[in-house]
């Protein structure tokens, strides 16, 4: 292969996935890669480069996550339902 410079290569950042892509400037990434943005319980932000199926696993993982801190934020007020401030 000729020498080629000025690619952008994309990589997963699930470590052991190891989905890679490089995309000329010329053209366009595949839409499956996504950025992500998590926060960590020290507001510690966290950017990451995922793969379409790591993605997808991440959706679902994330949606957990959420049901569950929703229903942790929440437990006093259902725990106190009914009996008023
Ligand atoms: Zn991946």
């Amino acid at each position: 292969m000729a020498k080629t410079t000025n690619i952008t290569q994309y990589e997963c950042d699930r470590p052991g996935c190891g989905v890679k892509e490089y995309v000329d400037p010329s053209e366009t990434a595949s839409p499956d890669w996504h950025d992500i943005t998590r926060i960590d319980r020290n507001n510690n932000e966290k950017h990451l480069l995922f793969c379409g199926t790591d993605y997808k696993e991440y959706l679902q993982f994330a949606e957990n996550q959420d049901k569950n801190f929703d229903a942790w934020l929440n437990a006093l007020t259902s725990k106190n339902d009914g009996k008023g401030m």
